[in-house]
């Protein structure tokens, strides 16, 4: 089954947000919430969150899968809303949102998405600011959530190099972020922007999973077969993404600037609502042909 809609998703398991860009919240008795979107999001989570917990004191656990702007957004808002969260992360994550000039960029890049989605979102401002990670997490951790759950940690680096995927044996949930590729205008967009072969290997590793619900970071959830089968289309549609690049890099004689306009020509459609923002997707372009024309 396909869902594009946030609310419960099974069992313990429910998006909060916009589909589009969803934190998923795991009701265990330590709950936990996957992601933080983007800053102007955060009341629209925490109210959500209230909600299904009914108290928002009891979220336990903010894990983020990787330090782009549309996933920790978010995180500083929780934080000072929720004072004893727990923030968990990869180490170079933890570095990177610390570091002065990345905060700078994800504050603008969050500012960007808040006017561009007002209409939407509204027009509350909410600022990035600094993160502080309580919890660094690596391949084969699994934080005990009481009562029989418990969170397995991936490491799916090739996204980026911070890359985590959580698996939820008791419902066989994966929550990918984007190592599991971006559902964009009906088709699978690869997001291999830091390393083309550590991507593949990351989802052969999610693919060889016991997978019945598959959380995308944005737009979908799979459940059942669906699940399963996607995973196969995304390494499928990851080959197929990456020839391309190099179809475009031959034709214009090794020149990326063409290359990205070329398929930014192809693959971004100003009309189509609620996508990603133009800038954040050509920043996601140039990386990914940058990264298949420094492998050639
Ligand atoms: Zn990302």
């Amino acid at each position: 089954m396909i869902l594009e809609q946030t609310g419960k998703i099974c069992d313990g398991l429910y998006g909060t947000g916009y589909h589009f860009i969803p934190a998923f919240l795991l009701t265990s008795p330590a709950p936990v919430l996957f992601d933080a979107g983007v800053a102007a999001m955060g009341p629209r989570y925490l109210s959500d969150i209230g909600t299904i917990l009914g108290s928002t004191d009891a979220l336990h656990y903010l894990l983020l899968t990787h330090s782009h702007y549309d996933h920790c957004g978010a995180a500083p808002f929780l934080k000072k809303k929720i004072p004893a969260l727990r923030i968990g992360a990869e180490s170079h994550a933890a570095d990177v949102l610390q570091k002065p000039s990345a905060v700078q960029l994800m504050r603008a890049l969050n500012d960007n998405f808040a006017h561009v989605f007002s209409d939407v979102i509204g027009t509350d401002y909410i600022p990035f600011d600094p993160v502080v990670v309580d919890v660094i997490l690596k391949e084969g951790d699994e934080p005990d959530l009481g009562g029989g759950w418990s969170v397995r940690v991936l490491e799916t680096p090739g996204h980026t190099r911070d890359s985590l995927s959580y698996y939820i044996p008791r419902i066989k949930a994966l929550i990918a972020g984007e190592a599991g590729g971006v559902f964009h205008n009906g088709c699978i967009q690869p997001e291999f922007s830091s390393s083309y072969s550590d991507y593949v290997t990351s989802l052969e590793k999610m693919a060889a999973l016991d997978v019945e619900v598959l959380a995308l970071a944005h737009q979908r959830i799979l459940t059942g077969e669906d699940a399963g089968a996607y995973l196969k289309d995304s390494l499928s549609a990851t080959v197929f993404f990456k020839t391309r690049i190099e179809e475009y890099l031959d034709r214009f004689n090794g020149d990326r600037e063409k290359t990205v306009e070329a398929i930014a020509a192809e693959d971004y459609d100003d009309t189509v609502q609620m996508q990603q923002d133009k800038k954040s997707f050509l920043l996601n372009l140039e990386a990914k042909v940058r990264v298949v024309a420094d492998g050639r």
